[in-house]
C-alpha cells in the first residue's frame, strides 16, 4: 500500500511534491485550483512538464488531482452544467499534463433522478475523456449519500462507468463516505461483501485509489464528516478493511483534517501506517497454517 495524503499546492504546483515528501508519502493528491472559487489557475507550462521526472525523483509514485466540489455533470441549469463541464475538463488536462489521475464527484441530480441526468452526465464525462493523458484514469469518487448525490452505492458508480464505455474511467473509495453509507469496515465479512461488490459490479482493475478518513458521523447517517486516523468511530477497525488482499497495491490518499484543522500531517501518515500495519498482523495470525 503506498501511503499518501492531500498536499495544499499553494504557490504552484511543484511546491505540493516536497510537501509530500515531508510527510513521509509515496502517493499525493492536489487541488490544481482554489477549491473555492469556479475560476481556474494558469500554471506554468515548465512546471507542468517538470512535474512528473520531479515527483519521480521524490519517490512520489501516484499523483492525483482531485477537481473542485462545486461540479455538478447533473446539472439541469445550463450556467452551473456549463461551468462544470469546464471546470472537470481543465483539471483533467492539468492532470494529464503532469501525469496525474483525476478524481470527482459527479454531482447532485436534485430529485429528477439518474436515469433522468444520464444523458448529461454521460456527455459531461465524454468531454473530459477528450484531454485524459494516454496513462490517466478519471476516476468517480464515491458519496456520503447525502440528499441526491451520485455515487452513494457501488451500482451507481457502476452505471455510470457503464455509460461511459471507457477502459480508464475508475473509482476511488472513500472510507469516511463508504462508512456513513452503511458499509463497517470494520467488519471483516461486510468488508468482504463489499469488495466483492466492487469486483463483481465495476470490476478491481478499475479501483485505482483509496481516500483514507476516519469518520465522526455514525454508520448510515450519511453525513460527511471526517476524522483524524485513530480518532473517529472506526479508529483502528479501519485495518479489517485497509489490509484486505485485494487492496494492497493501491494509493491509500488521507484527508483528514489534522491535528490543527489545515491538513494530515506527519503523525497522521504515521498513524496510517500503524493502522494497516496492526490490521495486516491480525489476518496473518488469523489465517490457517
Ligand atoms: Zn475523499
Ligand atoms: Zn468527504
Amino acid at each position: 500500500m503506498l501511503y499518501g495524503a492531500h498536499v495544499s499546492a499553494g504557490g504552484g504546483l511543484l511546491n505540493a511534491i516536497p510537501r509530500a515528501v515531508e510527510l513521509g508519502c509515496g502517493a499525493l493528491q492536489v487541488f490544481t485550483q482554489s477549491s473555492r472559487m469556479w475560476k481556474p489557475t494558469q500554471h506554468d507550462p515548465a512546471d507542468l512538464a517538470r512535474f512528473a521526472p520531479l515527483a519521480a525523483e521524490a519517490g512520489i509514485r501516484y499523483s492525483l488531482c482531485h477537481a473542485i466540489y462545486f461540479i455538478n455533470l447533473a446539472s439541469q441549469d445550463e450556467e452551473i452544467y456549463g461551468k462544470s463541464l469546464a471546470s472537470l475538463t481543465t483539471t483533467v488536462r492539468v492532470a494529464a499534463a503532469i501525469g496525474a489521475d483525476t478524481c470527482f464527484h459527479v454531482g447532485s441530480h436534485r430529485g429528477a433522478g439518474l436515469d433522468a441526468t444520464m444523458p448529461r452526465i454521460r456527455a459531461g464525462l465524454e468531454a473530459a475523456l477528450e484531454v485524459l493523458g494516454d496513462d490517466c484514469w478519471l476516476l468517480l469518487e464515491n458519496s456520503a449519500g447525502a440528499g441526491d448525490t451520485i455515487g452513494r452505492d457501488v451500482a451507481e458508480l457502476a452505471r455510470v462507468i457503464e455509460a461511459t464505455g471507457h477502459p480508464r474511467v475508475g473509482i476511488c473509495i472513500d472510507t469516511c463516505h463508504i462508512y456513513v453509507s452503511g458499509v463497517d469496515l470494520c467488519d471483516a465479512d461486510a468488508v468482504d461483501r463489499f469488495v466483492a461488490e466492487v469486483s463483481g459490479a465495476i470490476g478491481l482493475d478499475r479501483l485505482r485509489a483509496l481516500h483514507v478518513n476516519d469518520t465522526a458521523a455514525p454508520i448510515g447517517s450519511n453525513r460527511d464528516r471526517h476524522a483524524n486516523m485513530l480518532e473517529g468511530l472506526m479508529g483502528e477497525g479501519m485495518g479489517v478493511f485497509l489490509s484486505h488482499p485485494a487492496l494492497q497495491h493501491l494509493p491509500a490518499i488521507l484527508e483528514t483534517p489534522g491535528p490543527e484543522g489545515k491538513g494530515s500531517d506527519r503523525e497522521e501518515v504515521e498513524r496510517l501506517r500503524r493502522v494497516h500495519e496492526a490490521g495486516l498482523a491480525v489476518r496473518r495470525s488469523a489465517a490457517p497454517r
